[in-house]
């Protein structure tokens, strides 16, 4: 039977210099994860013992009733826009081994295997904690209930599945946190979204300022030997401005490989430059990125 193919949570490589445009969103998901490290920390601990030794008063929000466990959060939006690049990178940044699952892959045909296979994966990241684990596609795995048309309600019992293991992620002594991202937030299922599940949602769009395309360009290419002519705000400014990073992902490869392309002719017909390793140096130039 084909159990889910897990991969091996680890930390990714993915730096936040990788990701262009999206600061903001980034600085709420990390105060998110701020706030979910010290409610693991806090939950440890009894508030008594703050109390009795008289914490400073700036602590005391910290026991608010209010505070309560954050356990995810939902990126959303067209595709193609950085929700998975996000996620590794929050993931490096903040040193969290990172286990991906897209919800697809998680269906199956064989009675009871789906759920298992929703069980398998929190086991599998608590056994690498501190862990995020990232659902991709996750309105496949938990559309609302009742609307599929799935004979027997798999997906219902999936859904459900789902909400008993995120709900045993507020025992505070487990040091798992979730990111979801869908194109379609509309059809998850409602309980997904509460308070203490995935409650924070994000809304990660294209932005139709030069600018944006710019800082995209810029963490494209920075691993690219630049001509020292090219301008990436003129190759922005140019770009259609509902540009997505995954298309902005494909101008820069393609102008990379017109470049390559250029420095292996000079290679082959410049014979004196044989010895001369760098003469295999590929630099992009700015018509690279028009052609
Ligand atoms: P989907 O909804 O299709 O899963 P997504 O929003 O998760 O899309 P990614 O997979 O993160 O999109 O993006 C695809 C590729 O596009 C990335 O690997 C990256 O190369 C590039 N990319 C997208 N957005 C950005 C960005 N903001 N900065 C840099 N690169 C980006």
């Amino acid at each position: 039977r084909n159990r889910a193919a897990l991969g091996t949570p680890k930390v990714p490589n993915v730096k936040w210099e990788d990701v262009g445009g999206l600061e903001e969103v980034k600085k709420v998901i990390l105060d998110t994860i701020q706030h979910w490290k010290l409610t693991s920390i806090l939950g440890d601990i009894d508030p008594f013992f703050y109390l009795i030794f008289q914490l400073p008063l700036m602590y005391k929000h910290l026991f608010s009733s209010k505070l309560r466990k954050r356990s995810g959060v939902l990126l959303y939006g067209p595709p193609g826009t950085g929700k998975t690049l996000l996620a590794k990178a929050v993931a490096t940044e903040c040193s969290l081994n990172f286990l991906s699952v897209k919800g697809p892959e998680l269906i199956n045909m064989y009675v009871g295997e789906s759920e298992k296979n929703v069980r398998d994966i929190f086991e599998k990241a608590r056994s690498a904690r501190p862990c995020v684990i990232f659902f991709d596609e996750l309105d496949s795995l938990a559309p609302a209930r009742g609307s599929s048309a799935d004979s027997g309600g798999v997906m219902d019992r999936v859904v459900s599945q789902l909400l008993v293991e995120i709900d045993g992620l507020s025992d505070n002594s487990q040091d798992l946190f979730i990111i979801g991202a869908t194109n379609r937030p509309d059809l998850l299922d409602s309980a997904l979204l509460r308070p203490g599940r995935f409650d924070k949602l994000l809304y990660i769009g294209v932005n139709t300022d030069a600018s944006y395309r710019e800082r995209i360009l810029k963490a494209q290419t920075r691993k690219y030997k630049l001509h020292k002519n090219v301008s990436l705000l003129s190759v922005a400014q140019r770009c259609p401005p509902n540009f997505t990073g995954a298309d902005i992902y494909a101008l820069c490869a393609d102008a990379w490989f017109h470049a390559a392309k250029r420095s292996v002719k000079t290679f082959e017909t410049d014979s004196s430059k044989n010895d001369d390793a760098s003469a295999e140096q590929v630099i992009v130039e700015i018509d690279d990125f028009m052609t």
